[in-house]
């Protein structure tokens, strides 16, 4: 009997202990509420209070995943670990867990993102020059890049709308290591790639026909004759459609490159 009245007794005292604790988070609560502020506490609770903080974020939040630690965080989003604890009312005793928000310190320069999707390549794309216009004259061009095209897809380079037959240039030292030929379907028609040896690439679709004598493999200087303005593939009309890709990556805006030099 002394035993089941003393587990009784602690049980009471159990219950009476969490219908104070949860007391107390009602009030803390409705006090970070009412005037928002990020830190609900300081030290009691301290499990619960960064996803507590997290709700009432006003600037940047980071998602912890699988393997973070508090510096780990602080190094990862370039915040200062006492503010980054600070600003989640935690201490770096505080466990964290895959999923848990967490509020970034007003002066984080991490604004949005967390910094885990920072790209490893902080490089910027070469900006590409050509030193000769890759269509005879007399033409005609805008700057659609980025416009949109059929199918979802957007537009990728600059369209030099020419007569059909007009010379096209290789608007570079290179090689010739791609050709493309027109069939049913074909988005390019008749095309070339044409590389540099720092594997920036240009690319040139819709030509009526190819020089004679000109091949993949072909080595070419600019103002070499490679084609004729035409309009396979997908196109309406007579044009080039010219891109460039630095270094091998994501085709960039051609307009600033062929506007320096425009032959048109
Ligand atoms: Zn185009």
């Amino acid at each position: 009997m002394a035993v089941y009245f003393d587990e009784r007794t602690s049980q009471n005292e159990e219950r009476g202990a969490r219908r104070g604790h949860r007391l107390w988070w009602w009030v803390a609560a409705t006090v970070v509420c009412t005037v928002a502020l990020p830190v609900a506490s300081s030290g009691q609770g301290a499990s619960a209070a960064p996803q507590r903080a997290a709700a009432v974020c006003t600037g940047a939040t980071y998602t912890v995943v699988s393997g973070d630690g508090w510096y780990l965080i602080a190094n990862k989003t370039g915040v200062g670990v006492s503010a980054l604890l600070a600003a989640n009312g935690a201490t770096i005793a505080t466990p964290l867990f895959p999923g848990m928000r967490l509020c970034l310190p007003a002066s984080s320069p991490s604004t949005s993102a967390p910094a885990t999707t920072t790209p490893v390549s902080t490089t910027p794309p070469a900006t590409v020059t050509i030193s000769q216009f890759p269509v005879q004259g007399t033409c005609y061009f805008t700057d659609t890049f980025g416009a949109p095209r059929s199918g979802g897809r957007s537009h990728e380079g600059v369209d030099i709308i020419a007569k059909s037959g007009q010379y096209i240039y290789a608007a570079t030292d290179g090689t010739l290591t791609k050709q493309y030929i027109d069939a049913a379907g074909s988005l390019a028609g008749n095309g070339w790639r044409l590389t540099r040896p720092d594997g920036t690439y240009f690319f040139y679709a819709h030509l009526s026909g190819f020089q004679p004598g000109v091949g993949k493999g072909t080595v070419v200087k600019p103002g070499d004759v490679i084609g004729y303005v035409g309009s396979t593939g997908n196109a309406s009309i007579a044009h080039l459609h010219f891109e460039i890709h630095p270094r091998g990556g994501a085709a960039v805006n051609p307009y600033p490159a062929v506007k320096a030099i425009s032959g048109c």
